[in-house]
């Protein structure tokens, strides 16, 4: 089978405790999960086309964007990084209509264990996938706020005590300890209860959500393979984690290469 076009992030959800995956690649949908075990080859065709205008651009920006549009975006303005920081109230947003609609709606902080315990925030639609994306092996969601703005000031608040990134290749290695995260969220609620209460966000009661990853082996070593450098890379697919094709001779991060023209050949 050959596939050719621009692909995006691979798509996540979870089914039956297990990350599922799948990849578009110009307009056909390939079933990733299918694909571990075999052996796959990806070649780069010289070509980024820009994910929202559709211009050709010779280099990506903010993960699959031209430079025009990574600058006037409100989606790839660093205030998205840095919830904390949102400005729409001083009318300065880039894009204010598409700040209400997706940073004025119901957020989550939420707890996870990636590479060891984590505090993250993300839409309260985009669940459980962006916990897949970071390759997360248990999650747990913690509050419920209004704004991603409010969802921000409680991740500063609580990066006090626990850690808000991912230590990538730690995650790949899977060295990730357990974590009872539900005893590490009863915690670090009672830290902050005037927080709580001045953004009246909602504790969530859930239980620990986890997930297993489609992996035959995880590697190692980490050996990083970059489209830039390799325009074909091929191997046998051992798995894959996070936004991470774990391929016998390296891993490749998918979403680094978002708007990038591949062919795929398995
Ligand atoms: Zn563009």
């Amino acid at each position: 089978m050959q596939l050719a076009g621009p692909i995006n992030m691979m798509k996540s959800s979870l089914a039956g405790g297990e990350a599922r995956y799948s990849l578009s690649v110009g307009n056909e949908t390939v079933d990733m999960n299918a694909l571990v075990g075999k052996h796959i080859e990806l070649t780069f065709s010289q070509r980024i086309t820009c994910s929202n205008c559709g211009n050709r651009t010779n280099k990506s920006f903010s993960q699959g964007y031209c430079f025009p549009c990574a600058r006037s975006l409100a989606r790839c303005d660093m205030c998205i990084m840095k919830p904390e920081t949102c400005h729409h109230h001083l009318g300065t947003c880039r894009e204010p209509e598409w700040g209400l609609a997706n940073c004025f709606s119901s957020h989550v902080v939420y707890l996870a264990n990636s590479s060891g315990i984590k505090v993250g925030i993300t839409r309260k639609t985009n669940t459980p996938g962006r916990w897949i994306d970071q390759g997360a092996v248990s999650a747990l969601p913690i509050l419920e706020v209004k704004t991603r703005l409010d969802s921000g000031k409680i991740e500063i608040a609580l990066k006090s005590y626990v850690a808000d990134k991912t230590n990538w290749r730690t995650m790949l290695k899977n060295e990730v300890e357990d974590v009872d995260l539900e005893l590490k969220r009863n915690e670090l609620l009672a830290e902050i209860p005037s927080l709580i209460h001045e953004l009246q966000a909602i504790p969530i009661k859930d239980e620990t959500i986890n997930i297993s990853y489609p992996v035959l082996k995880y590697p190692t070593k980490i050996v990083s393979l970059n489209f830039d450098k390799t325009p074909s890379i091929s191997g046998v697919l051992q798995g894959i984690k996070g936004q991470y094709l774990l391929l016998d001779g390296g891993v490749l991060n998918l979403r680094k290469f978002s708007s990038y023209h591949l062919a795929l050949d398995s």
